[in-house]
C-alpha cells in the first residue's frame, strides 16, 4: 500500500476510535502527535491555522475543524450527541492558492468517497466528532454527515481491504457524474430562470443546462460552476454545443456561416440580439467564441 494512503487510513481510524472525546491540548494531540496505537508515525490530525487540513504534497483532506468563530472559513454546524450535519462554507477565494488547494482536496474526498475527520472547536478545547462524509458538494458549501461504517482496527491486511472499498468504481463514478449534472442543472435554472435564454420556451422538460466551456474540457470545479452554464432548449443547446451559434464580446448573438438564412429563421434565432451576462459567464463565453464557434 502507498505509504501516505496507509498513514491516512490510520488517521481516519484514529478519528473514528476517538469519537466523542474531548481534548484541551492542541500540540501533541492534534499536531506533532507521537506514534501511538493508531498511527505508526509522528502525525498531524489538524492544521493549526486553517479549517481544512491537507497534508503537504497530498491531494486529499484529512480533517476539517469546525469553529464558528474561525477567521479562515465560517461554517455552520448542528450537532447532538447522536450525530451532526455540517454545512461547511467552502474556501472559494481563488486568489488564495492554499484555499483553492483545500477546496480541490475536499472535492476529491467527495468524488472518491474518502471520509474526513471532524473536530469541533469548543470554548474549553476540542471535541472529536468522529468521521464525516461529504454527501453534497455545491459551489458555496458542502454538507457533511456522519460516516458510520466501522473502518476497522489497525490491522494492515484489513486496511488494504477497507481501502479497496473506498476505491472508486466506474459505476460509482457515473452516479457521481449524474449527481453533478443534476446539481449543475438546478443551479443554472435557478440562476437564469426556467426558460430557454434564446427563445424563451419555458417547458422545463425541453430545457438543458448547457455547459459553455464543455464538460470534457472543464475542471471539476468548472463542471459545477453555474456561471459556466446557459439554460437552453434542446434545439438551441444543440446549436450552441456544435458551435453553430455563439456570443461576441458585446454579448450579441452570432450565427455560423454554415447556417443559411432560412435555417436561421427556422431555428428562431435573431442574429445580433444583445444579452447581458455576469462577468464570470462572459469569460466562459470568450472561451466558447474562441474555441468552439464555427465562423
Ligand atoms: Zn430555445
Amino acid at each position: 500500500m502507498n505509504k501516505s494512503l496507509k498513514i491516512h487510513f490510520q488517521i481516519l481510524n484514529k478519528f473514528s476510535e476517538l469519537r466523542g472525546k474531548e481534548f484541551t491540548k492542541f500540540v501533541g494531540v492534534f499536531t506533532n502527535a507521537t506514534p501511538d496505537k493508531y498511527v505508526s508515525a509522528t502525525h498531524h490530525l489538524l492544521s493549526r491555522q486553517r479549517g481544512v487540513y491537507v497534508p503537504a504534497s497530498y491531494d486529499l483532506a484529512y480533517s476539517i475543524k469546525i469553529d464558528s468563530t474561525s477567521e479562515n472559513y465560517y461554517n455552520k454546524v448542528s450537532y447532538s450527541e447522536n450525530g451532526f450535519i455540517i454545512k461547511y462554507f467552502l474556501p472559494n477565494d481563488i486568489a488564495d492558492g492554499q484555499k483553492e488547494r483545500d477546496r480541490n482536496a475536499l472535492y476529491k474526498n467527495y468524488i472518491d468517497e474518502i471520509p474526513i475527520g471532524i473536530v469541533l472547536k469548543e470554548a474549553a478545547g476540542y471535541r472529536i466528532l468522529g468521521l464525516g462524509e461529504i454527501t453534497s458538494f455545491f459551489n458555496e458549501y458542502i454538507i457533511v454527515e456522519p460516516f458510520l461504517s466501522n473502518i476497522g482496527s489497525g490491522d494492515i491486511l484489513k486496511e488494504e481491504k477497507e481501502v479497496e472499498k473506498y476505491r472508486i468504481t466506474e459505476a460509482k463514478y457515473l452516479t457521481k457524474v449524474r449527481l453533478m449534472q443534476s446539481i449543475f442543472r438546478k443551479e443554472v435554472l435557478n440562476h437564469f430562470g426556467k426558460k430557454c435564454l434564446i427563445c424563451d420556451i419555458d417547458q422545463e422538460e425541453l430545457l438543458v443546462a448547457s455547459h459553455i466551456k464543455p464538460w470534457r474540457k472543464s475542471s471539476d470545479k468548472e463542471r459545477l460552476d453555474k456561471y459556466n452554464g446557459l439554460p437552453l432548449c434542446n434545439n438551441h443547446d444543440a446549436l450552441f454545443d456544435r458551435g453553430l451559434i455563439s456570443f461576441n464580446e458585446n454579448n450579441e448573438l452570432l450565427t455560423s456561416s454554415r447556417l443559411t438564412e432560412d435555417q436561421v429563421v427556422a431555428v428562431n434565432i435573431t442574429p445580433g440580439k444583445k444579452f447581458s451576462f455576469d462577468s464570470v459567464t462572459e469569460s466562459y463565453l470568450k472561451y466558447h467564441l474562441k474555441n468552439l464557434f464555427i465562423k
